[in-house]
């Protein structure tokens, strides 16, 4: 699927200047959903897509009578809200139809009758989550994150476990605790256990961070189907930035047998654009290379040539801006490309006994890691939990993060012959705990 079609032309030209802007995380190539009003505005979040500096009000651009056909339908389901739940369930045929109408309608030397005037800057607008996930999974897929948190939790026992290259290892995460970027993270009280001594209820000392993608599901399926992976994209609507916070003292002590809960269920951040598969077409990497004896290739009923490119590169990059500083700084880089696992096969492995997955509903691909300097995904990491702070511009340090520090996660994806596109931010400032 996602073959490239003329809504990816790199020669579209669009009546949005700022759709030209260098830098501009939203040319007319990337066209992202997302749920928006203008701030102060009562009433409902509506549906909306993201161009240049602006957004286009699908609402108002359907009074305007620019869409027909299944365009005009899936515009119609955007905008009823409350969420993009049932634009997610309605399937790539829609999705389709409504980028190629938007990129027909943004492009050439000048604005429909009317349209122009119906966008809204998103200076002035506010964001909600995109979707209302009932469910939200969070994998595990960077080999480098586990190996590297692994060394870090379980000193001595083998730094990855005997099942990380058999599946994409996965816990159920919590939904109701998803907010849209911009919601502050409050600092988690929890039980922490300091050597031998019993444990103490405190304040978290070691907030972290965990730069991810999102996964934002579509149709879904029905309870005792399954989905190969030959068909798993059929449910991917698209992806979002994602911050899993966590608590790494909180999690240390509660997280076996039964894996990680309190540590991570105080909030999970997430940026308000959904950027399409069909956007991402130009971005497909083959899924990551498996050679040598340790790597026993996936199995068949995770394996399929349809997944061949399956991967994306998706260039992250965490910033930390401390209390007073002016801007932030680049404390982590990471791409999607290094990632284990494709999402369809994170997708055929959630269903592979049949369990159900509903349109928005979540998938955490798992912190994104490398093994170069600055390619951690996490504190955890970057620090050698702690042990060795990083030093921020003005000589601020940092173990872990601090009240007042801003945590922002972004994301670009670029390819020779290709417009760059990008994924908005996902930020959260750090409060004092209650
Ligand atoms: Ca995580």
């Amino acid at each position: 699927m996602s073959d490239l079609d003329i809504t990816h032309d790199p020669s579209l030209r669009c009546w949005v200047a700022s759709a030209h802007a260098a830098g501009t995380d939203f040319p007319v190539q990337n066209l992202p959903l997302g749920m928006f009003r203008r701030a102060g505005e009562a009433g409902g979040f509506r549906g909306g897509v993201a161009i240049g500096d602006r957004i286009v009000d699908l609402g108002a651009w359907l009074a305007l009578g620019l869409f027909d056909g299944i365009a005009a339908e899936a515009a119609r389901v955007a905008v009823a809200g409350p969420d993009l739940n049932r634009f997610a369930a309605l399937g790539r045929p829609h999705w389709k139809a409504l980028r190629g109408a938007l990129s027909a309608l943004l492009s050439g030397p000048a604005a429909p009758p009317g349209a122009e005037e119906a966008l809204v800057p998103m200076e002035a607008a506010e964001m909600a989550l995109p979707v209302t996930p009932g469910n939200y999974t969070d994998f595990f897929c960077s080999l480098e994150h586990a190996s590297n948190a692994g060394r870090v939790m379980r000193p001595g026992q083998p730094a990855v476990g005997e099942n990380f290259r058999w599946m994409p290892i996965a816990y159920h995460g919590r939904a109701s605790s998803i907010r849209v970027s911009g919601t502050p993270c409050r600092r988690p009280m929890g039980q922490q256990r300091d050597g031998t001594a019993p444990p103490v209820f405190a304040p978290t000392a070691r907030l972290d961070y965990e730069a991810e993608l999102g996964c934002i599901i579509g149709p879904g399926n029905a309870l005792g189907q399954r989905v190969p992976v030959a068909e798993a994209e059929a449910h991917i609507l698209g992806i979002c930035l994602l911050n899993d916070w966590s608590a790494r003292d909180i999690q240390r002590f509660e997280y076996q047998p039964l894996g990680p809960f309190l540590g991570k269920s105080f909030l999970t951040s997430l940026s308000p654009w959904v950027v399409t598969l069909e956007a991402l077409a130009p971005f497909r990497v083959p899924p990551r290379a498996r050679s040598g004896p340790e790597e026993p290739g996936a199995p068949p009923h995770l394996a399929h040539p349809a997944d061949a490119s399956g991967g994306f590169d998706i260039a992250l990059t965490a910033w930390l801006r401390p209390p007073g500083a002016e801007a932030p700084a680049p404390i982590g880089t990471g791409n999607a490309r290094w990632l284990y696992w494709t999402p369809s096969q994170m997708l055929a492995h959630h269903t592979s006994n049949g369990c159900d997955l509903r349109p928005g509903d979540i998938f955490g691909t798992g912190t994104i890691s490398g093994f170069g300097p600055g390619e951690q995904g996490c504190l955890l990491e970057a620090t050698a939990n702690g042990r060795a702070p990083l030093t921020l511009p003005g000589g601020v340090q940092r173990a872990f993060l601090e009240d007042g520090d801003e945590v922002i996660l972004t994301a670009r994806c670029e390819r020779e012959g290709h417009v760059p596109i990008g994924f908005g931010r996902c930020g959260g400032t750090v409060l004092p705990a209650n």
